[in-house]
């Protein structure tokens, strides 16, 4: 067992690691007087499947509002007057010009919290259990394991201004104000940790305080709404055309 000298002011410790090992304990019942007999033991690590989440606020274009300016790169473009001239399709850079925007706030940390929603959906999908799921306008919906054929149509990642902390009992956003299609990323990871994530970029429609984010999936028979993870968060500010990064990382190790 490896052991560590630490020196200090002439002083000498021995650190030793402590040792890990089954020991038998036994406590007395106070009141009885009887032994009680165990076996302490270190615990085995759980297998876990965790969900991160990351938002990202974007001012507005700079030249949004100048009109001229966004209608001349429109026209050269179909005029194929603009080759070489990329276009980044992301949250960062405006989708007309391409001009960077500004990030004035950030949210990260573990989501706040997997609705009932997704464990349910999790027992129809993984399990093949028919289980009543509460959509996003209160109606109880027997769902059946279709799901396993692809019954999901829309995935979507909702951003709002409610600001009512999150439970594991919500089944739809508080005041969802705009919302985008999520993209499902490939699932990536190797040794003991894998991971993908569910991202989209929400631009708002009007000066926003962004306070809510969640992630809803639309069935593809019946077009029922669940709602799958709701989070709350210190308002992140967003300027009417800036945008909202969003980001949820789902890992199981
Ligand atoms: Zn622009």
């Amino acid at each position: 067992m490896p052991t560590t000298t630490v020196d200090r002011q002439g002083l000498t410790s021995l650190l030793t690691p402590p040792r890990i090992a089954p020991a038998r304990v036994r406590f007395r019942d106070a009141q009885t007087g009887a032994w009680l007999h165990g076996v302490s033991e270190p615990k085995i690590d759980i297998n876990s499947f965790r969900m991160e989440l990351a938002l990202q606020a974007y001012t507005p274009c700079p030249y949004e509002g100048r009109d001229r300016w966004h209608a001349t790169v429109r026209r050269l473009r179909r005029l194929g007057q603009l080759v070489g001239w990329p276009v980044q399709a992301d949250a960062a850079h405006c989708p007309i010009c391409a001009t960077a925007r500004e990030l004035v706030g950030v949210r990260e940390g573990p989501c706040n919290l997997l609705v009932n929603n997704f464990a349910k959906l999790c027992q129809v999908g993984l399990f093949g259990q028919t289980t009543s799921v509460t959509d996003t306008g209160s109606s109880s919906r027997s769902v059946t394991a279709t799901v396993l054929g692809g019954g999901i149509t829309t995935k979507a990642i909702h951003a709002g201004t409610g600001a009512t902390a999150a439970t594991v009992a919500d089944v739809a956003m508080q005041t969802a104000t705009e919302n985008a299609a999520a993209t499902v990323n490939a699932v990536s990871g190797s040794g003991s940790t894998g991971t993908f994530t569910v991202t989209a970029t929400v631009t708002a429609t009007a000066d926003r305080s962004y306070t809510e984010c969640g992630i809803l999936v639309t069935t593809t028979t019946n077009s029922w709404i669940f709602l799958l993870a709701r989070d709350t968060y210190a308002a992140l500010s967003v300027s009417n055309t800036g945008t909202l990064a969003v980001t949820y990382s789902l890992s199981n190790s």
